[in-house]
């Protein structure tokens, strides 16, 4: 079993499992198995003020950045 935990926080991550065949359902599940319920939401949340110009990236915090830029970098 392994201890699967947040890779910005280190909350653990429960009932996370990478075999179902129901992926890529909701947004929410981007980034699962790797980031929380909570710090995906914090990753959209920041995606959306920098769409928005409320932030830039070099003000998001480092932990969060390579997140923002992979989620911006798929669209
Ligand atoms: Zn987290």
């Amino acid at each position: 079993m392994k201890n699967l935990v947040c890779a910005i926080c280190g909350s653990k991550l429960h009932g996370v499992s990478k075999s179902t065949a129901k992926t890529r359902t909701r947004p929410e599940r981007l980034f699962g198995g790797i980031l929380c319920h909570k710090c995906v939401e914090q990753v959209i949340t920041y995606k959306t003020r920098v769409e928005d110009g409320l932030t830039k990236p070099k003000d998001i915090d480092i932990r969060y950045r390579k997140y923002v830029n992979q989620l911006m970098g798929k669209e």
